[in-house]
């Protein structure tokens, strides 16, 4: 392992490490790809990634386990949703057995950057595509290139799994009908605004609202919520308009099956938010980031578990999650690979 990392003070930045994944596409067709230890990237000052933003990408984490494998937290979900973004945006698909591959080739060649056990720190994996030729006209590149990069991170949030606090955003988030679904730039080019608006301010995320109507939750930036009601429910918004949160699908598992909690997909209307006992974000980066406070508009709704501890039940999720990423409970069939 890495002797100079810190792993105990790592945050969510950009570490280089040895060794990327590269797979060019070219006259219809995916190259051989392989690794390169050239970190940077040449290309035209028209290519169709700098004109018109044609590039989409993933996010997930390989974890060293109290037994001290490396494992990949479902990987297999981040392939068929890099489907689905690319098909959105003309892009060729990048087949699934090969991007499997490419992360098991990616996280050897860079295994000394997994953190320890036990350190709250993981390597994450960051794969993405790119329109590379020249375009002046509007339309889709001809040739691209899939690349997946990984760098050592540390908690999203400062404080680690300290309640954070966000505010209702006057803003919509940037999905227009049928992006908000596909994990791209566009998406969070438009959100990046409204973010830093909320951090001058001193929250840590926004909540976006349905476009249309202004009454229904959808999410944040760049996390999915959970809710969860006094009784142990835990209910998550239904909206085409949010990206499917493969961190969200899980818990909706680990609830029912490891918690004994129930768990419900449907529209949450932003006036029924105060009468949830617990709230959350969820994703890769963050696994769960309590909510302890959302600002509307002069008004404050405080959830009971406050602003010092996560409550009880996102608790329960969060050791389980973690643990099932961590090999200390048994994990449901095929939501580990190992590397
Ligand atoms: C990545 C992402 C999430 C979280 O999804 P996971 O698959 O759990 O990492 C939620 N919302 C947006 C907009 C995202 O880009």
């Amino acid at each position: 392992m890495k002797q100079e990392i810190d792993w105990k003070e790592l945050g969510f930045g950009y570490i280089q490490t040895d060794y990327r994944y590269v797979c060019r596409y070219r006259n219809g067709q995916w190259e051989e790809g392989g690794l390169e230890t050239d970190a940077t990237i040449t290309l035209s000052e028209c290519a169709c990634v700098f004109q018109y933003a044609q590039t989409c990408f993933e996010g997930l984490k390989a974890y060293r386990t109290v037994d001290g494998r490396i494992v990949c937290f479902r990987p297999d979900l981040n392939a068929a949703r890099m489907r689905s973004s690319c098909e959105r945006l003309v892009m060729p698909v990048f087949p699934e057995e090969k991007f499997l591959e490419a992360v098991r080739m990616l996280v050897q060649a860079n295994a000394d950057y997994v953190p320890p056990y036990g350190t709250g720190a993981s390597l994450y994996i960051r794969p993405f595509m790119i329109g590379t030729n020249s375009v002046i006209g509007v339309k889709p590149a001809q040739e691209y290139e899939f690349r997946m990069f990984c760098t050592p991170v540390g908690a999203y949030f400062k404080g680690g799994i300290k309640p954070i606090s966000i505010r209702v955003s006057d803003y919509d988030r940037a999905a227009p009908h049928g992006t908000g679904n596909i994990k791209a730039g566009l998406n969070y080019a438009m959100s990046l605004y409204p973010i830093t608006v909320a951090h001058e301010e001193g929250f840590a995320e926004n909540m976006y609202l349905d476009p249309a109507t202004r009454t229904k939750v959808e999410e944040t930036g760049g996390a999915n919520f959970i809710f969860i009601t006094e009784d142990g429910t835990l209910v998550t918004p239904k909206s085409d308009c949010i990206l499917p949160s493969i961190t969200r699908r899980s818990l909706m598992v680990v609830a029912e099956q490891y918690c004994g909690m129930k768990a419900e997909e449907r529209e949450v209307f932003f006036s029924e938010v105060p009468e949830f006992a617990e709230c959350g974000l969820c994703g890769t980066a963050a696994v769960i980031s309590p909510v302890g406070h959302i600002h509307d508009h002069g008004r404050d709704i405080m959830f009971p578990s406050g602003m010092e501890e996560m409550g009880p039940w996102t608790r329960r999720l969060y050791e389980t999650l973690t643990g099932i990423q961590l090999g200390r409970l048994p994990a449901p069939e095929g939501w580990l690979m190992e590397i």
